[in-house]
């Protein structure tokens, strides 16, 4: 093995990512004294929170009467029962003052005639436990991600966090102990090696929409916390569970927020229908994500899509007239203009569902702490551990998340990490010395993929595992989908063996970046594939057609998935968190819209 010279820092936190949940988390460890490292593969403000569009749910009631009640319902509803409930209540009470405080921050939230900050329809949010839509969705125009980025971002900077950007974390430093102890990562500019140690880790590292062929999430969603805690042979949760946008651009992929319908959209098949009205009555076009997606799916496949090949549906804005569409879609009409060449004020935009976001990820508390799950003790924790946003699954979405609900997540639980880690740990504590062979295992790993030189190029073994999960693991699932999909995952894996890089330097070798992004894609993909499988039901986003129901007596449960040798995925469950903190159980029943 090449020698590798390391520098090492020490601090009381480390957290790695820096889209809203890491920055958030940064910023209350730097208020509360703690010295705090953040660590980030991209520059903060081009994070993929940077493209959130339509809005952070929170039921200020600016519009009209809402409650935080409501909201809870709504989002143990919207997670077809599969969330935490003592973390959906949690979230939506802390939504109010968590709102408020990004106003405060300096986030520039559209108004209302009377100057509060303004809130729009969304799906799924209704008034009065399911009664009728509710404006719930506080946005900045369709650029609310932006805002609240670029917001926490100067905040950080104000309480002198210190930030490594452009560094890539590759693996978590567990001790034999079972303990984190830090994180290594290398700086993609000069190619050095670096060792954070600290007392808590924190993993924001987002999504892994890149799991997939088409996808709304930037090129930088690859997965790589939860393929680090695989790696440190924890488990995930709940992978599974993958939303679809039901407004992607046909072709681009390119997503048109679920504001377009807050705001008036609708969506038509072939025959010019407002096909929604007839499968969800109430809610109609603002129906939970994976209710419209399915119903436009079956009219894709009934024949009555649109266009020359008849494979997609149609969103109307034009009747919302020039003005609306500049004041509170602009970015909407842009985009549309740009990826489908279709001027919105004048004409309906092709669109198609779209993977958008992940429900699962790495296990944790409501306090963030990540999870060590056993059969005798389901909530044990991983001492050194926490992860928050994208990555994790605290579980606030369950089975399907509802829109405005994620920028609510890294928030309220970025937020909560940092009250817990000031709680937990003195600053300035020093740090014992960690043995060689924990730095060892994560170096021998990193200089096996530098030096990869088989003869398959990334690339080639990245598409091929999208293309599996694209048409293996999509809106509908069957076994036999289900199973062939796995199957060919186990073989795309088994290739990584194969691959060879075209550049083993270690200064801006993006091919090494990918090489390191495709091995935590693959754990994620792989985790899923085999998760969903294996549940033989329909909740929220896992639709089955040989399951078409679902099945409270023997899968009202979390899956865990762990990664051995080999790629080799094992399968275990944990139990659903039904009491919440303070207010009742909401009993499952029928999810109608
Ligand atoms: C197009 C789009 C629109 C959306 N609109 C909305 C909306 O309107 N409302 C809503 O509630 N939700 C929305 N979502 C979902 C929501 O934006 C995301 O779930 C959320 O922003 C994720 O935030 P995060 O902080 O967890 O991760 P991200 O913002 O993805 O940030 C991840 C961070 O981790 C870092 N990182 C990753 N890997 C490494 C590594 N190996 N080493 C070092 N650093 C690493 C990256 O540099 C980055 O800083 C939208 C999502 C998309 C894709």
């Amino acid at each position: 093995m090449t020698a590798y010279d390391i520098i090492d820092h020490t601090s009381d936190v480390v957290v790695v990512g820096a889209g809203g949940a890491g920055l958030r988390a940064t910023l209350g460890m730097s208020i509360a004294g703690l010295k705090t490292a953040c660590v980030t593969k991209v520059f903060p403000t081009r994070s993929h929170t940077v493209a959130a569009q339509g809005g952070i749910g929170a039921a200020l009631g600016n519009m009209a009467e809402d409650t935080w009640q409501w909201h809870m319902f709504d989002t143990v509803k919207g997670s077809d029962w599969l969330g935490d409930q003592d973390a959906i209540e949690y979230m939506c009470r802390e939504a109010i003052p968590a709102v408020y405080e990004l106003e405060h921050f300096g986030v520039p939230f559209s108004r209302t005639e009377d100057g509060r900050v303004y809130q729009r329809p969304f799906g799924g949010h209704m008034r009065n436990f399911g009664e009728a839509p509710v404006q719930r969705a506080c946005a900045a125009a369709d650029r609310t991600g932006h805002a609240i980025l670029h917001t926490l971002y100067q905040q950080s900077l104000k309480h002198s966090a210190q930030f490594f950007v452009e560094y890539f974390a590759t693996d978590l430093l567990m001790d034999e102990n079972g303990v984190c102890r830090g994180v290594l990562a290398w700086n993609l500019a000069d190619g050095s090696m670096h060792r954070f140690r600290a007392h808590t880790i924190i993993l924001a590292t987002g999504g892994y929409g890149r799991a997939y062929f088409s996808c709304t999430s930037a090129h930088t969603c690859t997965g790589d916390g939860n393929g680090m805690v695989l790696r440190a042979g924890l488990p995930v949760q709940d992978h599974e569970f993958i939303q679809f946008h039901p407004t992607g651009i046909y072709g681009a992929g390119c997503l048109i927020t679920e504001g377009a319908r807050g705001e008036g959209g609708y969506l038509t098949n072939a025959a010019g229908e407002r096909f929604m009205e007839r499968y969800a009555p109430t809610a109609k076009d603002l129906a939970s994500r994976d209710v419209v997606s399915r119903a436009m799916t079956v009219e894709i496949r009934e024949g009555r899509g649109v266009g020359e090949h008849k494979d997609h549906i149609y969103l109307h804005l034009e009747h919302l007239g020039a003005d609306v569409l500049y004041r509170q879609l602009p970015g909407i009409t842009e985009t549309v203009k740009v990826f489908s060449g279709v001027d919105a004020t004048r004409a309906p935009c092709p669109v198609l569902p779209t993977v958008h976001y992940n429900m699962g990820g790495i296990p944790t508390n409501h306090h963030g702490e990540v999870l060590r799950p056993t059969p005798e003790a389901p909530d044990a924790v991983c001492p050194g551990l926490m992860a928050i946003g994208e990555c994790a699954c605290v579980s606030v979405h369950g089975a399907n998340r509802l829109g405005t609900n994620s920028l609510l997540d890294i928030v309220v639980f970025g937020r909560a990490a940092a009250l817990r880690a000031s709680q937990l740990l003195r600053p300035g504590t020093p740090h014992e010395p960690l043995v060689a062979a924990v730095t060892d295992r994560a170096l021998a790993r990193f200089d096996r993929l530098r030096h990869a030189s088989g003869k398959t190029p990334t690339a080639v073994i990245r598409l091929r595992m999208q293309r599996t999960m694209q048409s293996e693991a999509a809106v509908f699932r069957t076994a036999a989908s289900l199973q062939k999909g796995c199957a060919q995952m186990a073989e795309v894996a088994a290739g990584i063996a194969e691959l060879g890089l075209a550049d083993h330097s270690m200064i801006w070798n993006s091919d090494l970046v990918e090489a390191f992004e495709l091995e935590n894609l693959m754990a994620c993909a792989l985790t899923a594939i085999v998760g969903a499988e294996a549940r033989h039901e329909s909740r929220g986003a896992h639709a089955r057609e040989d399951y078409p129901e679902r099945d409270d007596r023997n899968w009202l449960k979390h899956t865990l998935a762990w990664i051995g040798d080999r790629w080799a995925v094992t399968l275990g469950y944990r139990p659903v968190h039904m009491k919440p903190l303070t207010v009742d159980t909401i009993a499952p029943k029928a999810r109608v819209y």
